[in-house]
């Protein structure tokens, strides 16, 4: 005998807890179930423990900046053991506010790991669940590629599970799981290479994005090496040896670690058993409402292979549970310029579409706006993180399309520029704006001469 449930959401992070609560909210029978903590990997190894790190190193920076301007400052290093003890105790907190809410709110929890049995059941261990809806939320894990030697690096997983601070590490990746923790690591004083295959950094992001990042790290003491193809791992009397292809090869690390990609979680579903599509990535594809290709079968999050972000798992849950159990049949997630930042030193982020995403899409219509500098927040330093901006405006009507920004504040900076992006902006509401000064947000709505109009190309 099985028990039954209007809604189960398989795997408990940040899609899986936003559909199984709004569901509950609404009235419903709900169960949620999970292998491990509560809070996935946004609270558990992502975004969260990321983030305290990152305040971690912004203090150390501002310690280090602070004598220039007279503030008698002076860092005895990291004491890297009690930052992680913090950290863990803010991350446990949150998951204990999940066990709580789950009980509070009448989620049904069940811990294990869930397979399907057929379209409508799933098993967790021999006991068998069944449901109207089940919606796969998953999520991914860091890859390690196969090659000689890969077992001696760490993946993100690893950083976060590390009990001292490594000394000297090659982090193999410039997505932004890579350049993330070069720049934390940087902050403490740990020497940082970063090596990746692409020609450029965050290769997704916009051209002066990635420029002024590298620019930016490369300052900051962080070497890296592009279209440099890893081929094995292996150590020597001097520690850790990153082998490429080419025969060339980087010395003497205490630790490598592996941020080349995620896989999602889907092996172990046994979708088959359900008829459920998979793609050989382990993407299960959905349709704009999150439906599989199974009725009553659904897929959000990371899982579900687009933007792989913790809001955006939760907002396609919210969606879900709305549509399903709200008699709101229309409802879906519109994934288009979703805003994203990346905590890099300084951090960066984008609403909209990238030079050549719009150059694609509106093809010579595009008037280009650009400006760089160094913010006031360094005037009595000798060397400070460069800010750039760059606008993407789209036909005569200047249509805001796309917004790139690296810079101090930037993180904080865009989520109102998205919402302005949303509503359709144009230049000339940007330009209408009062500017708050002095900011470096200000130069956003007082840029005058675009560098690049129609015709010009990119
Ligand atoms: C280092 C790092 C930093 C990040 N930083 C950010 C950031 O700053 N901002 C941001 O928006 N996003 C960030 N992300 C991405 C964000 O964490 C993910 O997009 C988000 O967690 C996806 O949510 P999800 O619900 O799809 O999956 P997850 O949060 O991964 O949850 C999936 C859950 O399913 C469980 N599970 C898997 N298989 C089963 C099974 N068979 N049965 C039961 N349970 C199962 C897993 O244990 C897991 O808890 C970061 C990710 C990483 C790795």
């Amino acid at each position: 005998m099985s028990q039954h449930f209007d809604l189960i959401a398989i795997g408990g992070g940040s899609g899986g807890l936003a559909v199984a609560e709004k569901a509950a909210q609404l009235g419903r029978r709900v169960a949620l179930v999970e292998t491990g903590r509560l809070g996935g990997t946004c609270v558990n190894q992502g975004c969260v423990p990321k983030k305290v790190m990152w305040y971690a190193a912004q203090l150390a920076e501002a310690v280090s900046d602070a004598p220039d301007f007279g503030v008698r400052a002076q860092s005895d290093g990291l004491d890297w053991q009690k930052l992680v003890a913090g950290r863990n105790r803010y991350v446990a907190n949150i998951n204990d506010y999940w066990d709580g809410y789950a009980e509070r709110t009448g989620i049904t929890r069940i811990t294990g790991q869930a397979r399907f049995v057929d379209a409508r059941t799933i098993a967790v261990g021999d006991q068998h669940y069944s449901a109207d809806h089940l919606v796969i939320a998953t999520g991914g894990r860091p890859i390690v590629p196969r090659m000689p030697g890969a077992e001696l690096g760490i993946d993100s997983d690893g950083f976060f599970r590390l009990e001292t601070q490594p000394k000297r590490v090659a982090i193999v990746g410039g997505g932004y799981v890579g350049v993330e923790l070069a720049g934390v690591l940087t902050a403490f004083g740990t020497e940082v290479t970063v090596v990746a295959l692409e020609d450029r950094l965050l290769w997704l992001f916009d051209p002066l994005i990635s420029a002024t990042l590298r620019e930016n790290m490369e300052a900051h003491g962080i070497q890296t090496r592009l279209e440099f193809e890893v081929a094995a791992l292996e150590r020597d009397a001097d520690g850790l040896v990153l082998a490429a292809r080419n025969g060339e090869r980087l010395t003497g690390f205490d630790q490598i670690i592996w941020a080349v990609g995620r896989t999602p979680n889907t092996r172990e579903l046994s979708l088959e058993a359900a008829g459920v599509t998979v793609q050989p990535n382990g993407i299960i594809p959905t349709d704009a409402f999150q439906n599989t290709n199974v009725p009553g079968i659904h897929a959000i999050g990371d899982v579900a292979g687009r933007e792989p972000l913790t809001p955006v798992a939760v907002a396609a849950g919210r969606r879900l549970a709305e549509r399903l159990f709200n008699d709101k049949p229309d409802l879906k997630l519109d994934y288009e310029n979703v805003p994203t930042v990346v905590f890099t030193h300084p951090p960066l982020g984008k609403v909209g579409l990238t030079e050549p995403e719009a150059r694609e899409r509106f093809g010579d219509t595009l008037t280009i706006y650009e400006t760089s500098f160094t913010p006031m927040r360094y005037s009595l330093n000798a060397h400070g993180p460069k800010t750039a901006m760059k606008l993407i405006c789209a036909g005569p009507e200047e249509r805001v399309v796309g917004i790139h920004l690296i810079g101090d504040g930037v993180d904080e900076m865009l989520q109102g520029f998205a919402v302005a992006v949303k509503m359709g902006a144009t230049k000339a509401d940007l330009d209408a704006t009062v500017a708050i000064h002095p900011c470096s947000a200000e130069e956003l709505v007082t840029l005058k001469i675009p560098v690049r109009r129609p015709g010009q190309g990119g």
